[in-house]
This record gives C-alpha cells, structure tokens and sequence, in this order.
C-alpha cells in the first residue's frame, strides 16, 4: 500500500526544490501517493489567506508531509504560516541533525549530532508587554508537562535511532525555576532510560564544547530559545543551511521540510541546492518506516555531493537545482543494484 503524504512545495525556491526532491525519493521506488497542497504568498489572492484550511485537513488525514519553504511576508498584517502549522497542529518537538557531508566545505569532520528542540513554550511563547514606556518585559513560559514530553521525545529518539547519549541544555544556574524546571523534568525522565547516557550542560557552556569538542556529544534536547541557537550552531558546524534538514514532530502530525527559508532572490532560476528538502525526506522515509530506501537516499545524496559533479553553486558547482535532483535519483537506482 502507498503511504499517502500531504506535499506543500511552498514559495520562493520552494517548487524547484520539491520537484527535484521527489525525482529522488521517487527513486527510491517506495510507493507514495503525494496529496499536492497550496500554501504561502502566491495562494492569498485566490484563499485569502496564505494558510487555507484544506492543507491542515490534509495533513491531520495523511499525518505526513513534506514541506518546501514559505516566506513570511513582512507587515501584511498575515502571520507565518510555519508558525501557524506548529501551533494548529501542535508540532512540539523540532528535529534538527546536523550530519558531516564529505564534499560539503566545513571546519569537521565525523559531526554526528541531532538537536531537539522544544517548539511550543520558552520566551518564544511571545508573550511581552511594555511597562512604561521605557521599559519592555517577556514572560518565560516552561512547564513540567511540555518539558517531559520534549524529553521523552528526545531519549525515545535516540533509543529508536541507536544512539548513546542525551544531553539537556539549559541555564538553571540562572534561571532556576524555569530552567531548573526543565532541568529536573529531564533527570526524571532520564531515570526511566537506564540505556542512554544522561549529563547536562550549561547553554554557554555548551556552545563553546561544541565548537570545541562536537565529537563528544550526540543527542542535545533543549527548550526553545536554546534550540533555536544552538542548532543553527551546529548547522553550521556542517556547512550551513544549504544541507540542513529539520522535521516538525506532534502526537498526530510529522511535517519534514529544510531549515532554510525561501531564498525569493533566486526564486525560478533552477540555481538553488535541494539537498536541505531531500534530507528532509530521508528523515520522513525513516519515519515511514522505510529504512533502507531512507538509508540509499542518503548515501546517494552523500555520493553525489562528495563525487562534486553534478552539485549547485553553493557547493562549488554548476548543476541547477533540478539536475542536482536527477543525479543523485540515478545514484538511488545504482545502489539498489
Ligand atoms: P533564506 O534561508 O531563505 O535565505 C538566506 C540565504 O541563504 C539565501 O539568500 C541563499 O544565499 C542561501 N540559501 C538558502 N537556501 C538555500 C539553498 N537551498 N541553496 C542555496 N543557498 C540557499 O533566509 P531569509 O532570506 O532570511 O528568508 C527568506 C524568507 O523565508 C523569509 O520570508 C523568511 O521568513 C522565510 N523563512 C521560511 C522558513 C520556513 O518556511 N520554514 C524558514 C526560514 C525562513
């Protein structure tokens, strides 16, 4: 049987993107039924709204998707709609690993992290007022029940994905009914894995370890605003945002797209680089259940990057964005033998 996943291929660079992210998983030859979804700019004039509601009835029936960038306007007075799909959706647990990719230029080798960040609470909540007028205060939001669910997202993750150790990152020291909060939430947590490795790291702390030392850690769970910070961190210790994918986690719904946004500069020039998306779709494939095609679309992707043929501009070539697609699709069939 199919699995049927809701495909929102988004604006900006985002079209160009899918269409050469599902040439490759397509390769793959696992049966998927794509539900096409339209959302983002290009769609108010016709919905009136950039998020119409039959893309959240689709992703709540098909429970899967695949997302392309969309660009937040600025002042139209319309929120973002990546925003707006984490909350109607509660999609509480952000997965971003950061993976070293032989060809793509960075500072080194073996980076084999996966930051989970929480995508609901924190200051991110954005709940700030003025107090006078000379003064400005946000209220940090942590609880007991959304710092155990990121928790136990983050130790069944690594018990699911084989890997050794979990790692909270906070800054209880400081903040220590927040923070310290989230900090005891995951040691009770932790206590029900005796399997995985536990420690804790202060967020400055960590920061500087990472650049340091990125071979010491593994799984980073993290409240928000740490999450943010440090993923781009390690996203950056692998090359950037052209290779970082990420996925939107909820109890319902798993919505895999890119880290990076719209790019609307080189929007229909065939230019970009879709290995950020076709990473995306690996972790989807995994999440499917379709391991080893999720396995031979990574190591495609990785031959075809490391091979440095047929790669965009951003990785020191000049293949387009869509040719970049097709050579590591023609890489998925060679593996398969
Ligand atoms: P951006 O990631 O779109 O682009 C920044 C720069 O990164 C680009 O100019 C380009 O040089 C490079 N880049 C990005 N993706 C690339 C790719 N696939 N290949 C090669 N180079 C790439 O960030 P921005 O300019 O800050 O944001 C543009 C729009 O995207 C904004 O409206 C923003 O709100 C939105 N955005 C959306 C998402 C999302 O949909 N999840 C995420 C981030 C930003």
């Amino acid at each position: 049987m199919a699995h049927v996943v809701t495909c929102i291929p988004g604006d900006g660079i985002g079209p160009e993107i899918m269409a050469a992210a599902k040439v490759a998983v397509e390769a793959t030859g696992v049966a998927i039924e794509w539900r096409d979804m339209e959302a983002g700019t290009d769609v108010v004039e016709r919905y009136g709204t950039p998020l119409p509601d039959a893309v959240l009835a689709s992703l709540r029936e098909t429970k899967v998707g695949l997302k392309g960038p969309i660009t937040t306007p600025v002042g139209s007075g319309f929120r973002s709609v990546n925003v707006a799909l984490r909350k109607a959706l509660d999609l509480y647990a952000n997965l971003r690993p950061a993976v070293t990719i032989p060809g793509v230029r960075s500072r080194y080798e073996d980076i084999d992290l996966v930051v989970v960040r929480e995508n609901t609470e924190d200051l991110y909540a954005g709940i700030e007022h003025m107090v006078g007028k000379d003064a400005a205060e946000s209220i940090k939001i942590i609880t007991r029940a959304g710092s155990e669910r990121i928790c136990r997202f983050a130790f069944e993750y690594a018990r699911r994905e084989g890997r050794r150790k979990v790692t909270a990152v906070h800054k209880a020291n400081i903040m220590k009914l927040t923070d310290g909060l989230f900090l005891e939430t995951a040691r009770d947590v932790a206590a029900g894995y005796p399997d995985i490795e536990f420690e804790d790291r202060i967020v400055d702390n960590m920061c500087m370890q990472l650049v340091q030392k990125p071979e010491l850690y593994d799984v980073l769970v993290c409240p928000n605003l740490y999450g943010d910070i440090v993923s781009d961190l390690c996203a950056g210790l692998v090359g950037g945002l052209g290779v970082a994918p990420g996925a939107n986690i909820g109890v319902e719904v798993a919505l895999f797209e890119p880290v990076h946004g719209s790019a609307p500069k080189y929007a229909g020039q065939d230019k970009v680089n879709p290995t950020a998306l076709i990473l995306s779709a690996v972790l989807m494939l995994r999440h499917l259940g379709e391991r080893e095609a999720a396995d031979r679309l990574f190591q495609a992707t990785k031959d075809v990057i490391g091979a440095g043929k047929m790669v965009t501009y951003d990785l020191g070539g000049s293949a387009g964005t869509m040719a970049m697609g097709r050579a590591i699709a023609a890489r998925v069939r060679e593996l398969a033998g």
